[in-house]
């Protein structure tokens, strides 16, 4: 069984993206410039705004992290993304989700620019993926397409079983993977699934995206099948000093025993969402320095 690490694919892809700002701004004198936008002060949300902040300083790029009071009203927060697509430092804007409940998502995301949507969120992006069209791809599923060709799997021709339909994570996995380039057969499992153990067992891939630890385990997989675990689900702990620890969608004792590859949680999908994403921000601010 191989482990598909994440932080080693996620350091060769941040040293090329860095290599790309540098370039960037010696050529062009742009420096790319994200925008993060936090709202309240869910602790899970300011630890991946922090990751996030340090990601963009380590790749040379401008960081600007907004943090706006729980009680922002809709109204407030769209009129400071609309601020931002209007600033010509900053290539990326980003709304850390989930806002507080009196937010709607919808009505933040839709405010963001197009061309500076580098969460691949906006329904303009997820249409020009949906036909194949220049966009941002999604941060979660682009990095788990890189994740599965670099645990040296050749996608093309393979049934790919996903576990869950969310439009962040699964529906946008299930349309890549799907795409003539990567050309797999794809399944798309979920609550109304009766049995995916019955999908999975003939499946080449299996992503687990479903928010619930043990989704996935081991008599549920064909002997060597790719596992990518989305899953971060905290579980209460009293031998960590935190209180809990971090555990994914799959049983990975058992899963391990039969993948052939398997991500890891933590350490897998997560660091490379945060690649994507300063790849996107370098790809928003090219298009403008063309
Ligand atoms: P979500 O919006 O809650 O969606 C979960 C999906 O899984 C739903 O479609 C649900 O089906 C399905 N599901 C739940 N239990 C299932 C089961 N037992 N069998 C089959 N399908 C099941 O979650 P999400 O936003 O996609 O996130 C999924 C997980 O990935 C979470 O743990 C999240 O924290 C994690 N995540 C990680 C990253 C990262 O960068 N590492 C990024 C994004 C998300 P229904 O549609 O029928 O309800």
């Amino acid at each position: 069984m191989k482990l598909i690490d994440g932080k080693e694919l996620a350091h060769s892809l941040r040293g090329e993206i860095a290599a790309g700002v540098a370039g960037l701004k010696a050529e062009k004198g742009v420096t790319p410039g994200l925008a993060v936008i936090l709202v309240g002060d869910n602790p899970a949300s300011v630890s991946y705004v922090t990751a996030k902040k340090r990601a963009c300083a380590e790749a040379g790029m401008l960081s600007r992290e907004i943090r706006l009071p729980a009680e922002t009203t809709e109204e407030e927060l769209v009129a400071r993304v609309k601020e931002l697509n209007a600033d010509p430092e900053i290539h990326g804007i980003l709304v850390q989700l989930p806002v507080p409940k009196h937010i709607r998502d919808k009505a933040v995301i839709d405010a963001i620019a197009p061309e500076k949507d580098v969460d691949g969120f906006t329904p303009i992006n997820v249409g020009k993926m949906m036909i194949g069209d220049e966009c941002f791809l999604p941060c979660t599923p682009h990095g788990i397409i890189k994740l599965i060709e670099f645990s040296g799997m050749d996608i093309r021709g393979k049934h790919a079983v996903v576990i869950g339909r969310s439009n962040i994570v699964g529906k946008p996995v299930a349309a890549l993977l799907a795409r003539k380039e990567t050309n797999a057969t794809v399944t798309l499992c979920h609550t109304g699934t009766p049995d995916v153990g019955h999908f999975t067992r003939d499946a080449d891939i299996v992503v687990v995206a479903a928010g619930r630890p043990n989704t996935l385990t081991g008599d549920m997989l064909k002997d060597g099948a790719v596992v990518i675990d989305v899953g971060v689900n905290r579980i209460p702990d009293e031998t960590n000093p935190k209180g809990f620890r971090l555990v994914g969608d799959a049983d990975f004792e058992s899963c391990s025993k039969v993948a052939g590859a398997i991500t890891p949680v933590p350490g897998g999908v997560g660091p490379m969402t945060i690649t994507m994403l300063l790849w996107n921000t370098l790809e928003s601010a090219r298009r403008v320095a063309k």
